[in-house]
């Protein structure tokens, strides 16, 4: 194409955009932005977890309650008012109170302020959502579509912290380290107590269910200990540069998938293709006495289907930081299960994301799109979940 044909369309992809309202730079579509009239006195609400403690004595603890992402003082100096709050569950909380006339909610992952349909309706200000961390799925999307309330998040912010906490997960279930632990604490020294159900990663055939940032961060993490087969179940094919630098074959079919993996790391979004995917049905076709390692969202699994797969032996392990109830209940099935050999459960609360690194990086991405809001700029497009009245990723929504 010569350069003037190139950029005579360069210049009609710009008019298309327009039209649709987009704005484009150099050929790459910005994700629209909204104009709501002034950007001075809106009513900014934040649900975030409360750090007590910890978060007076760690400012770098700036994902808590106490720290507030580290940008009061910046809003307050631009007139905004800003309302920070951990309490978040029924009618009385101050999330649900507030919300009423709140323009701007910032929520997290790790201590999901849930946003329903019901309580959307509740919120007729509600113009923008910030989601500090990566995954939106407590968010009522499509309702968040109808009302054209934008929701972003800090897309890729903390994929790096989790593809790690994964490493952890899966080198922890299948040397047996838990019980080990324990066993230390107890004052005990039994070898082959656990020796028994130790192995190594060298030589089993590993995959990623969703083989996206984290995903393939995963694989390239998992390459260096040799495995026999990298594996990977997702909609598209990795990109030829990405296949031929992390060697993992694609399996199109998810029940070929899992009985194919001795170790499965699950690394693909909340939506209602994934919601329940891991139950008893499919369970039932992976490799017996398979680790399991999910580190997305916890409803992607159902609870007590992984919980009796670990009693029978069908699972020799699982582990993860996320739960489908955040909080976890304290009887929660997946707080106290356990293999028959009394181990089994690399079980956390929901932090692999919100490590010191990434809350830095998560805080500083939550500010930036606010930023850009007020003064009216258009958003990154990896950042954008929901635009105006409709969906900007692939990743949730009707596929
Ligand atoms: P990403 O870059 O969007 O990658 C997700 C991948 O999963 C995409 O390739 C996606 O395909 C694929 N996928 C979606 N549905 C699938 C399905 N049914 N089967 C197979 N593959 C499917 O997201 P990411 O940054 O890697 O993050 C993944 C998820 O991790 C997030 O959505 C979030 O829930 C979770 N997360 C957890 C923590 C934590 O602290 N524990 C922190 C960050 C993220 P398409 O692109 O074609 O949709």
């Amino acid at each position: 194409m010569s350069v003037l044909s190139a950029s005579a369309s360069a210049l009609k992809r710009n008019i298309v955009a327009a039209a649709r309202g987009q704005r484009m730079l150099n050929g790459r579509t910005l994700a629209p932005t909204v104009n709501h009239g002034s950007s001075a006195g809106l009513k900014v609400l934040a649900v975030l977890y409360k750090g007590g403690e910890a978060a007076k004595q760690e400012p770098r603890l700036l994902g808590s309650v106490e720290n507030q992402l580290g940008i009061r003082e910046w809003l307050e100096a631009q007139g905004h008012e800003y309302i920070v709050t951990d309490s978040k569950e029924g009618p009385d909380s101050v999330f649900q109170k507030e919300l009423k006339d709140t323009d701007i909610l910032i929520t997290t992952p790790f201590h999901p302020g849930y946003l329903t349909r019901e309580l959307i309706k509740t919120a007729p200000r509600l113009k923008l959502c910030v989601t500090a961390g990566v995954g939106s799925d407590h968010i009522d999307l499509d309702a968040a579509v109808e009302r054209e309330i934008q929701v972003l998040e800090v897309t890729g912010s903390n994929v790096v912290s989790v593809a790690e906490h994964v490493m952890m997960s899966i080198l922890l279930l299948v040397h047996n380290f838990v019980p080990a632990h324990e066993m230390i604490e107890r004052g005990e020294w039994q070898v082959s107590d656990i020796a028994r159900n130790a192995f190594d990663l060298e030589g089993k055939v590993i995959g990623t269910l969703g083989a996206g940032r984290i995903g393939r961060l995963v694989l390239e993490r998992l390459k260096p200990f040799n495995p026999k087969e990298l594996l990977y179940y997702d909609y598209a094919p990795l990109s030829a540069e990405n296949a031929e630098k992390l060697g993992a074959r694609r399996v199109e079919d998810l029940k070929e998938f899992v009985s194919q993996c001795d170790i499965i790391t699950i690394n693909a979004p909340l939506h209602e293709g994934t919601r329940g995917l891991v139950n008893a049905d499919l369970l039932s076709h992976f490799k017996p006495g398979a680790w399991l390692v999910n580190t997305a969202r916890g409803a992607i699994c159902v609870a007590e289907d992984v919980a009796a797969a670990l009693k029978t032996g069908q699972l020799n392990g699982y582990a993860g930081d996320v739960w489908n109830v955040q909080p976890a209940p304290r009887d929660h099935p997946w707080r106290h299960m356990k293999n028959h050999l009394g181990g089994g459960n690399g079980m956390v609360p929901h932090y692999s994301g919100t490590t010191l690194d990434a809350q830095a990086r998560y805080a500083a991405g939550t500010k930036e799109i606010l930023e850009r809001y007020f003064e009216g700029k258009a958003q990154e497009p990896a950042n954008v979940i929901v635009g105006l009245g409709k969906y900007e990723t692939k990743s949730y929504g009707q596929r």
